[in-house]
């Protein structure tokens, strides 16, 4: 297994144990390798004091991030390694976090400590062996979530480790061990007492996980207790031709079917979150739910607020949930059109919630040839140069002012010129777009004709 661990790493590691300290490999790094991939960051538990820690590396670049919880983050050759002296905790008043932490305990202590068997296991690369009091390995070889210790208490000690625990379920399509999967139901109420940043971060890593959708669909009630919003679209009948799932069925279909990127997954699981509040029923019985575009938009707003979610993501997401169901046909003009009207970025995220949630209603096998059809259109409307938005237009404000152009004439014939690009009456070239505005005012004989959009 040495192999595996990058060169920089490994002289990190040397250095440690030249100094006469224990020092190992331990939690994800130890499963991405197992997993075959490589690992995104190293964790390494030190027998070193954080101080010491720091005296070592005097001469690397050090980040002092964790230092209280006797973390030191070294750059190694480009990967950050985060070292972590051998800890103990105890009492835990707050449910998230322990009252003291206590350095100078023997590796068994500090692996003792951790939440789950597969991130409770170190790696001896002195000796090329396993330490894993646990059965980290053997479980995920049956890929089992399993807790350290009893379940509910180290649950009730901090709360995030429910949320981690659906995290490395969703992410590493685990199967949950029947006494953590209890307790993963039984100590839900505790991610009330957690902060609402850190519990962002770990619904994301979970939303983003390949197996999002039957972890949500089985751990619901846990997932509800941070985000209630989800709970009235569960089991709610759509009772419509257009679908063949309840809400929260055809939701949990919808993120399967986004790429696994936070904002397309929001915007998938909110989407129809408001259809309960908007649902009416017609003569027919077939129920309706208008208006539920803006009041899901308006109650992702508030639910991403409340998690801290920054204004970039809020607005993305909310902005797709406002025309997740527009509708228009599958033409290069309607490429322009909204491309334009939203830009390519939005444009592209749209069509991939399109795709999605086609695929999750009655008629799936439209999904795929429409996307296609409008990315084909966009790329064609692309190559020949026609511009999307005003920012890509050959003229400006200024060159309008310049002409004499004034006020609101000039918003109105740079909307005008837009439009006769995208339609292919005028190139985008600011001689001949000018061109067109001088000819137009020599035959409206008059100087502020030129201004009225074409
Ligand atoms: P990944 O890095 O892929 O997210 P990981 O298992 O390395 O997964 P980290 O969050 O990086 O998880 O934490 C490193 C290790 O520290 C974990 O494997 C776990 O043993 C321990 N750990 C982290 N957070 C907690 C916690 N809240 N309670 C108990 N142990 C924890
Ligand atoms: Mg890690």
């Amino acid at each position: 297994m040495r192999e595996k661990i990058p060169a920089p790493v490994l002289a990190l590691l040397r250095r440690l144990h030249r100094a006469g300290f224990e020092a190992y490999p331990v939690g994800g790094c130890v499963r991405d390798i197992w997993r075959g991939v490589p690992p995104h960051d190293w964790d390494i538990a030190v027998s070193a004091l954080p101080q010491q820690v720091e005296a070592l590396f005097a001469d690397c670049r050090v980040i002092e991030t964790g230092l209280r919880h006797g973390t030191v983050t070294v750059l190694a050759g480009g990967y950050p390694v985060e070292i972590t002296s051998f800890r103990g905790e105890s009492g835990y008043t707050d449910g998230r976090r322990p009252d003291s932490v206590q350095f100078g305990v023997s590796l068994q202590q500090d692996l003792a400590r951790r939440d789950f068997t597969i991130g409770a296991v170190a790696w001896d690369v002195q000796n090329d062996c396993l330490i894993d009091p646990y059965g980290g390995q053997q479980d995920w070889q049956a890929r089992l979530l399993r807790a350290v210790g009893n379940p509910e208490r180290r649950f009730a000690e901090d709360g995030l480790r429910v949320l981690r625990g659906l995290r490395f379920a969703a992410t590493l399509g685990l199967t949950v061990e029947p006494a953590t999967a209890a307790a993963l139901r039984r100590c839900a109420p505790m991610l009330r007492r957690i902060a609402p940043e850190r519990v962002r971060e770990e619904l994301e890593k979970l939303l983003c996980g390949e197996y999002a959708a039957p972890v949500l669909r089985e751990y619901i009630g846990t997932v509800g207790v941070v985000l209630p919003e989800l709970l009235p679209m569960v089991g709610f009948a759509q009772r419509n031709p257009h679908h063949n799932r309840d809400v929260w069925e055809h939701t949990l279909a919808v993120l399967q079917n986004v790429p696994a990127e936070r904002t397309l997954r929001w915007a998938a699981l909110l989407h129809d979150v408001a259809k309960p509040q908007c649902c009416t029923v017609d003569e027919k019985g077939i129920r309706h739910f208008y208006g539920h575009q803006a009041a899901g938009a308006g109650v992702a707003e508030k639910l991403l607020r409340r998690l801290r979610c920054e204004t970039r993501l809020v607005d993305d997401v909310t902005e797709l949930i406002r025309i997740h169901d527009i509708r228009f046909e599958a033409t290069e003009a309607m490429a322009v059109r909204w491309a334009g009207r939203w830009g390519e970025r939005r444009f592209l995220q749209f069509l991939a919630l399109r795709r999605a949630d086609t695929l999750g209603q009655a008629a799936p096998e439209q999904a795929q040839p429409y996307y296609e059809a409008m990315i084909a259109h966009l790329a064609a409307a692309r190559e020949k140069h026609a511009c999307f938005t005003l920012r890509e237009l050959a003229v400006n404000g200024e060159d309008l002012l310049a002409l004499g152009c004034r006020g609101k004439a000039v918003g109105q014939t740079l909307e005008a010129l837009l439009h006769a690009v995208q339609e292919g009456r005028l190139p985008n070239q600011k001689a001949a777009l000018l061109a067109s505005l001088q000819t137009k005012a020599a035959a409206a004989g008059e100087s502020d004709g030129f201004c009225k959009p074409l």
